[in-house]
């Protein structure tokens, strides 16, 4: 029967964990005596350097709950290297990880479709929201924006998708080859391959406590989405220096014409002409070095060029 591991990041949610604890407990419980998962499956509660009682409290529920157990970073790294750390701590203790936030606004319930799934044969499960009501206009807006501006930027990403996900031992182990330090885990996973499926959820309000994600973080995050999937907007300033270098030649020929047909300021012909020809050559020539300087960052990234996923060699 497999091991399954629930991977949690907690920065200062020592409102919550009670509650989480309980509600998880019971329904890992109610999914052991079904006989869908293991009795050795895990809650991995990663305290990201939290300055409340979280982690006080981690290790008390350690003590008296079978279920539950800790993994404490020595500073706030962050949500994203939280559960990776999170992550990488079980895969080598586990068959498969379901990541998930303290607050449960990833709805537990949905939690035997992933296994469901899983069993059926899939490496990668990822938890969809079917709606966004919960969120806020501006929330819901941005997200969706967002979503959009990836895909034109050719970033492989599941719309409404975020880290709500199963992995398995296969694709945990080839997550660990991602050696990049920005990281967009809803970015890398889809990149890893394996047989994958959804599984669509509501998302729930957080039932206590405030978000640990303010405006800043979330930029942050929505930045590291881009520049560390796409360098096509370093292609762009090629892009646009080439239109712009064009388009001074028409510029050229409207100057000359002007200064031919002497209704020109004396000096304004070349002033003209040299700003968008100039202007056009330098953006080319950045767009250029951007081009070098996108291959360096891909090169320096190291990520895996391939990821096996079986071998086959019959003897004989
Ligand atoms: N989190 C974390 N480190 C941080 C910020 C957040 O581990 O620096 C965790 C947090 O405890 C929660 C999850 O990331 O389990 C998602 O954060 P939150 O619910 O505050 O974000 P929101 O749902 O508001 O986007
Ligand atoms: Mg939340």
């Amino acid at each position: 029967m497999s091991k399954i591991f629930f991977v949690i990041p907690c920065y200062n949610e020592e409102a919550v964990l009670a509650e989480t604890v309980k509600q998880l407990t019971d329904k890992i419980g109610s999914m052991v005596s079904e006989g869908k998962i293991s009795k050795e499956s895990k809650i991995l509660f990663v305290d990201d350097g939290s300055k409340d009682k979280t982690w006080k409290m981690i290790e008390k529920y350690n003590e008296e709950n079978p279920y539950v157990s800790g993994l404490k970073l020595a500073h706030n790294a962050g949500h994203q290297n939280a559960l990776l750390a999170g992550l990488m701590k079980a895969k080598d203790l586990c068959d498969a990880a379901i990541s998930l936030d303290a607050d449960l606004q990833d709805d537990i319930d949905s939690l035997d479709q992933f296994i469901d799934k899983f069993h059926e044969g899939c490496q990668v499960v990822y938890g969809v929201r079917d709606s966004r009501e919960t969120d806020t206009a501006f929330k819901r807006g941005t997200a969706q924006g967002y979503y959009k501006i990836l895909s034109f930027l050719g970033v492989d990403i599941v719309y409404n998708h975020a880290d709500y996900r199963l992995m398995g031992k296969p694709a945990l182990e080839a997550l660990a080859e991602f050696k990049e330090v920005n990281l967009f885990l809803r970015g890398i996973v889809p990149l890893i391959g394996f047989k994958s499926d959804y599984v669509y959820y509501s998302r729930n309000e957080r039932f206590a406590g405030e978000s640990k994600y303010p405006v800043k973080k979330m930029m942050k995050l929505a930045f590291d989405g881009i520049t560390s999937f796409s360098v096509k907007p370093l292609k762009t300033i090629s892009h646009v220096g080439i239109i712009i270098s064009l388009l001074s030649i028409v510029g050229l020929v409207y100057v000359l014409i002007s200064y031919l047909m002497s209704d020109t300021v004396h000096g304004w012909t070349a002033i003209m002409g040299s700003i968008w020809l100039l202007g056009g050559l330098q953006l080319l020539c950045i767009g250029v070095v951007g081009g070098y300087i996108g291959k360096i960052y891909s090169e320096v990234k190291a990520r895996p060029r391939y990821i096996i996923e079986s071998f086959v060699n019959k003897e004989g």
